[in-house]
C-alpha cells in the first residue's frame, strides 16, 4: 500500500511496478525485444562453413564433358554453375590413364586448374587391375605406389600438391589412414559408414565433425537422416544424386541453425546428365541427356548458400588454411539433420525410376500396399459379419 495525492491509501498490483505494463505498446514491445534475446542466443554465432566435393571417378573418357547434341553437361557444366554464383568446388579426380590416353587426361585436369578449382585426389583403382577396382583389396606398398602415382599425377597436370584424399567407392581402410600423412595428405574424405566397402569405423558421437583419426584429419561426407529409428539404413549423405532440393535445403538449415562447424555437399561427375551404361573400360558412361532435377537442384543449393550470411561456402584448401590458422575453429557437436518421412516419401516417388530405384519403389509402394491391405481386411470381416447375420 502507498499513498496517493489525495492521501488515500492505494492498492498497487504486480503489474503497476512495471511502467511498461499499463501500456499493452510497451509490453509489446518489451515482449519483442525479449523473445529476439532469447533468439539472438540460440543463433550460433560462427557461419557454416560448406565445401562442394564433387567425385569424378574417371578423368579419362569424353565422358568427362559428358557431351550430347552438342552441350557439355559433365565437369565443364557443374564448374559453370559454381562459377556463376563466384563459388569454387573442390574436384576429388582420379588421376589415372591407360598410356593411350594420357593427353586426354592431363587435358581434362589443365581444363580444372585453369579455372582455378581446388583439384585433390580420388583413387579409382581399375587402371592397375581390372579384378581390383577398390583401394582397400591392395597391399600396404601396393597403395603407396597408387597414391603417390595419383600425387605425381595432379602435379604434372599443374595443379598444386593435393592435401586431401577420397578412396574410390568409400573403400578406405587403416592402412590408408596410415599412409595419406607419409606422403603430405592431411585430410581424408572417404568415411562413409553407410557404405560396406568403408573399412574404418567412428563412433556415432563424431558424426559429421572434422575429427582426428590416427595422424589425418578426417572431413566426413555429411550424413542426413531421413527416416528415424532405423540407424544407418535411414540416412543417406547431404548429395544431389540421393536427396530431393527440400531435402537439402532443409538439411542445410538445420546444420546452420545447429551450428555444425563444416558441412560436405556430395555429387559426381555425371551427377547433371541421364547415362547409360557403355561398356568402354575408363570411360562407363554414354550421355542420353541433361538431368534436369538435378541442374536446378543444384541452382536452388548454389543461390541458397551465396545469399544466406549464415553460410560460408569454401573449398578442402581453404578449410585446412582456416584449420591451420585456427585450430579450435571446426571445433563442434555431432549432429545429423533430419529431413522428415514426408520428404522421404516425396522422394522415394521422385526418384521412383532412378539410381537405388528398387528402395525407392519399396519405399513408395510400401504404405499403398498396407492401407490396400487393411482396406480389403475390413471389407472381408463386415461382408463375413454380414453373411454370418443372413444365415
Ligand atoms: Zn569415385
Amino acid at each position: 500500500m502507498v499513498p496517493s495525492h489525495s492521501g488515500k491509501e492505494r492498492t498497487i498490483s504486480p503489474l503497476h511496478w512495471c511502467a511498461a505494463c499499463r501500456h499493452p505498446l510497451k509490453l509489446g514491445v518489451v515482449i519483442a525485444c525479449l523473445l529476439s534475446i532469447l533468439l539472438l542466443c540460440d543463433e550460433p554465432s560462427q557461419a557454416t562453413y560448406v565445401v562442394f566435393t564433387i567425385d569424378v571417378c574417371w578423368t579419362c573418357g569424353t565422358d568427362f564433358q559428358g557431351a550430347c547434341g552438342g552441350i557439355e553437361y559433365g565437369v565443364p557444366l557443374i564448374a559453370s554453375k559454381l562459377e556463376k554464383y563466384g563459388i569454387k568446388g573442390t574436384f576429388f579426380v582420379s588421376p589415372y590413364y591407360p598410356p593411350h590416353l594420357e593427353q586426354e587426361t592431363l587435358s581434362n585436369l589443365k581444363s580444372l586448374v585453369s579455372r582455378g578449382h581446388d583439384l585433390q585426389l580420388h583413387t579409382h583403382t581399375e587402371i592397375f587391375d581390372l579384378s581390383r577396382p577398390l583401394l582397400n583389396r591392395y597391399g600396404k606398398e601396393e597403395k603407396r605406389r597408387i597414391l603417390s602415382t595419383g600425387i605425381d599425377n595432379l602435379v604434372k597436370a599443374g595443379a598444386p600438391r593435393p592435401i586431401a584424399h577420397r578412396a574410390g567407392g568409400f573403400s578406405v581402410d587403416g592402412e590408408t589412414l596410415q599412409l595419406l600423412p607419409e606422403l603430405g595428405i592431411h585430410i581424408d574424405s572417404s568415411v562413409f559408414p553407410l557404405w560396406s566397402e568403408c573399412k574404418v569405423c567412428l563412433p556415432e558421437s563424431d558424426i559429421n565433425r572434422f575429427v582426428k583419426v590416427g595422424d589425418v584429419y578426417e572431413l566426413p561426407v555429411t550424413l542426413i537422416k531421413m527416416v528415424p529409428w532405423v540407424g544407418y539404413a535411414g540416412m543417406t549423405a547431404l548429395s544431389l544424386d540421393s536427396t530431393i532440393w527440400e531435402q537439402q535445403q532443409s538439411a542445410l538449415n538445420q546444420a546452420a541453425h545447429k551450428g555444425l562447424p563444416v558441412a560436405t555437399i556430395f555429387f559426381h561427375y555425371h551427377t547433371l546428365f541421364k547415362c547409360t551404361w557403355s561398356g568402354v573400360p575408363y570411360q562407363p558412361f554414354e550421355v542420353t541427356g541433361p538431368n534436369e532435377a538435378n541442374i536446378t537442384a543444384l541452382e536452388n543449393v548454389l543461390k541458397m548458400l551465396s545469399s544466406d550470411t549464415r553460410f560460408k561456402v569454401v573449398t578442402v584448401r581453404d578449410l585446412w588454411d582456416i584449420f591451420l590458422k585456427n585450430p579450435t575453429s571446426l571445433d563442434g557437436p555431432s549432429f545429423i539433420p533430419y529431413t522428415g518421412l514426408y520428404l522421404a516419401y516425396i522422394k522415394s516417388w521422385r526418384h521412383f525410376f532412378g539410381h537405388h530405384s528398387v528402395k525407392n519403389k519399396i519405399f513408395a509402394l510400401g504404405p499403398i500396399l498396407v492401407i490396400l491391405i487393411v482396406a480389403g481386411g475390413c471389407v472381408y470381416r463386415f461382408r463375413f459379419r454380414r453373411t454370418s447375420r443372413g444365415r
